[in-house]
């Protein structure tokens, strides 16, 4: 196996540093202790799930890094426009549920959600998402 220089390096301590706000967090959480964001996150191109304080890249060669990093930090919503681009549905929808939870952008995301049950074939959520989105208006 060739040596890697790209992980990134925890200097000290048993504890690894999350992704997204570099705060050391507990391995074995799927959520950073102080952010709160998922830091096991399913690979967009074959679904497995990355513990991305280990590594941004995919066994499948699936980079992870230009769908959780951003510049003003992580957002559900990119997150799950980038998994939807790739035709991953569910995960978009996961994370577009989870941007709901946020509060911002509700008839947006919920249209997003609405398309994202539909192309799952799921057409009674779809529905569910669509009829919020016309009696919230
Ligand atoms: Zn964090
Ligand atoms: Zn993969």
């Amino acid at each position: 196996m060739a040596p890697t220089n790209d992980r990134a390096s925890t200097h000290g301590g048993s504890m690894p540093a999350c992704p997204f706000c570099n705060q050391a967090t507990r391995a074995d959480r799927p959520r950073c202790d102080s952010c709160g964001q998922d830091v096991i996150l399913a690979c967009p191109n074959c679904m497995k799930p990355i513990h991305l304080w280990e590594t941004d890249r995919c066994p499948c060669g699936e980079g992870l890094r230009y769908y959780i990093f951003f510049p003003e930090g992580i957002d559900h919503e990119g997150l799950g426009q980038r998994y939807a681009l790739k035709e991953r549905w569910d995960a978009a929808a996961y994370h577009w549920s989870r941007a709901l939870q946020d509060g911002s952008h509700i008839i947006m995301l919920h249209r997003k959600l609405a398309q994202a049950y539909e192309r799952m074939g799921d057409s009674e959520r779809a529905n569910y998402y669509r009829q919020v989105t016309t009696t919230h208006s």
